[in-house]
């Protein structure tokens, strides 16, 4: 079991950075409560925050409570401010170079900065309290800056809070080999539909992922645009709309024998999602083809690799 210690910067008598009539407080509040409640569609994992509500902690109480608890991931999630644009993240910077929680932070920056539609201000290390004094690898995230228009525009919509809590998500889920409750192998079985309809915020992701397909927030506000879904800002309501709908053209497909056509345009096409050379080339990559031309051998080695997996 792995274990996730969300830190929701701020909070109480505390609100953190003010601006734009928001209040950091509130923010990293929303976007770790998205990040847990995202997390619960996985099995191997735990997940505890230092607060959960609107409520006074100190620094030495978040960072004895994840020692104590015996955390492998302290997250802290802060917003920023001062004059700038952008994200950032930090490590602790008394760490030797190389060190696990640098590779750690690696891989959960590219994952946020793909998510969080910010300038990339770069990873940076400081020494930070809940940074030096946490026992186990750390990383703070600085989400914008909430003084600045543009920024705090982003951080009023629930796309965004929801885009945040995605990319930290989808870093964790890569560091730690995280497995969703559908495909664990040790996990209880629930009946199908169950976890089909049980939105977590992770499914859509999920199941892009699984068809081998670009789960960004802008390829699934394409997707959407494809199915006639106006308006995509990734609301649990449209992201299940649209999991629907992209299962069950999956599955009318099979069934109305599509599967027949030797074309991977076609085929990429049928399942609504982007036949382009640069999306089937990164197909091809994650189907192990490499060194990917387009060639009509290749394209048929990659479709039907594609439908073996689907
Ligand atoms: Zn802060």
């Amino acid at each position: 079991m792995i274990k996730l210690y969300l830190d929701p910067g701020h909070g109480g008598i505390d609100p953190g950075a003010i601006g734009n009539g928001l209040q950091e407080k509130d923010l990293t509040l929303a976007i770790a409560t998205r990040m847990k409640s995202m997390l619960n569609g996985y099995s191997n994992v735990s997940v505890r925050m230092s607060r959960a509500t609107d409520q006074t902690v100190s620094l030495s109480q978040r960072t004895d409570d994840a020692n104590q608890w015996g955390a492998d991931y302290f997250i802290s999630i802060h917003i920023n401010a001062g004059g700038g644009t952008g994200y950032e993240d930090f490590i602790y910077n008394q760490l030797p170079s190389g060190s696990k929680t640098t590779q750690m932070r690696r891989t959960m920056h590219e994952h946020i900065i793909k998510q969080v539609n910010l300038i990339d201000r770069g990873m940076k290390q400081a020494n930070f309290y809940v940074l030096r004094e946490t026992r186990m690898p750390a990383i703070l995230t600085e989400n914008g800056f909430i003084d600045h228009k543009s920024d705090a525009a982003l951080m009023k919509t629930d796309t965004w809070l929801e885009a945040v809590a995605l990319g930290h998500v989808n870093g964790l889920v890569e560091l730690f080999n995280l497995a969703t409750h559908k495909n664990a192998v040790k996990e209880p079985s629930k009946p199908n539909k169950q976890v089909q309809t049980d939105y977590t915020g992770i499914s859509i992701v999920d199941y892009l992922n699984q068809i081998g397909q670009d789960s960004s927030f802008s390829n699934r506000a394409k997707l959407a645009r494809q199915f006639g879904i106006v308006d995509y800002r990734g609301t649990a309501e449209q992201n299940l709309n649209l999991l629907a709908m992209l299962q069950s053209n999956h599955k009318s497909v099979q069934v109305k024998g599509d599967l027949e056509t030797d074309s991977i345009v076609d085929y990429l096409n049928s399942i609504g999602s982007d036949s382009s050379f640069a999306h089937r080339k990164e197909l091809a990559k994650r189907h192990g083809i490499t060194n990917y031309r387009g060639s009509a051998e290749q394209n048929i080695q990659l479709l039907r690799l594609i439908r073996a997996t689907n």
